[in-house]
C-alpha cells in the first residue's frame, strides 16, 4: 500500500480524526490518532506488518517492541520474518524484559512500535538491546507522527509519516476560534 492509501485507511477506520481534541497529555491538537483502531482488524494489521517487514532484508533473530502499543506490531512482524517476538515493559519507569524473555549476546534485533511520537520508548529499547550485547538492525513503525524528525541512529522505516501539531491550551488556535474541544483519550496516563 502506498502512504496515501494507508492514510485513507486510517481515516476510514476512524483511527485518524480531524477536529479539535484534548489529548491524554493535556495538549490540544487538530488531529486524533489511535493506531489500535486499525490494529483491531487482524487482516489489516497483517498487511501493514508484511509491508513493514519487507523493509528489513538483513538477517533478524528477534523482534522487540514496547508494551502495550507495540505488542501486536512486534508479533505480526516477527510472524512474517519467522523469528521470535518479545516485548519490553516499564518496571519502575525503566524498560525491562520480563516473562522469561531473553536476548542472547550477538543476536540481530529489530525494534518496532505502532506509533513514534517522541521516540522515547524505542530509544530506551535500542539502549536495552545494546546493553545485552546485541546488534540493532533497525527501527520500524506503522506511524511516525513526528513528521520524520525523530531518528535513532539506525535504519528507520515508518509506513505513514504525519506531522501532528499540538498546542498548549492557552495558545491553541482552535480554542481561539471557539471550536468545542473533544476528549477521546483514555483516562490512563500511559495510554497513547
Ligand atoms: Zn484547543
Amino acid at each position: 500500500m502506498e502512504e496515501k492509501q494507508i492514510y485513507t485507511l486510517f481515516k476510514q477506520k476512524e483511527a485518524l480524526l480531524e477536529g479539535h481534541f484534548l489529548l491524554t497529555s493535556g495538549l490540544h491538537s487538530p488531529t486524533y490518532l489511535q493506531c489500535a483502531k486499525i490494529l483491531q482488524y487482524p487482516d489489516i494489521a497483517e498487511k501493514l506488518c508484511i509491508q513493514l517487514a519487507e523493509n528489513f532484508k538483513e538477517k533478524i533473530d528477534v523482534v522487540i517492541s514496547p508494551a502495550i502499543g507495540g505488542i501486536v506490531i512486534g508479533y505480526e512482524v516477527a510472524r512474517v520474518l519467522k523469528v521470535r517476538a518479545i516485548f519490553a515493559e516499564r518496571v519502575e519507569d525503566k524498560m525491562a524484559l520480563r516473562r522469561g524473555f531473553e536476548l542472547k549476546e550477538g543476536e540481530n534485533v529489530l525494534a518496532v512500535e505502532d506509533v513514534i511520537t517522541t521516540g522515547g520508548s524505542l530509544k530506551e529499547i535500542i539502549q536495552l538491546v545494546k546493553e545485552k550485547g546485541c546488534n540493532i538492525m533497525g527501527a520500524g513503525s506503522i506511524v511516525d507522527r513526528s513528521g520524520g524528525k525523530v531518528q535513532f541512529g539506525v535504519k528507520k522505516v515508518a509506513l505513514l509519516t504525519l506531522e501532528v501539531k499540538t498546542y498548549q491550551k492557552e495558545s491553541c488556535p482552535l480554542c481561539k476560534q471557539g471550536i468545542p474541544v473533544t476528549y477521546l483519550g483514555s483516562r490512563h496516563k500511559s495510554a497513547k
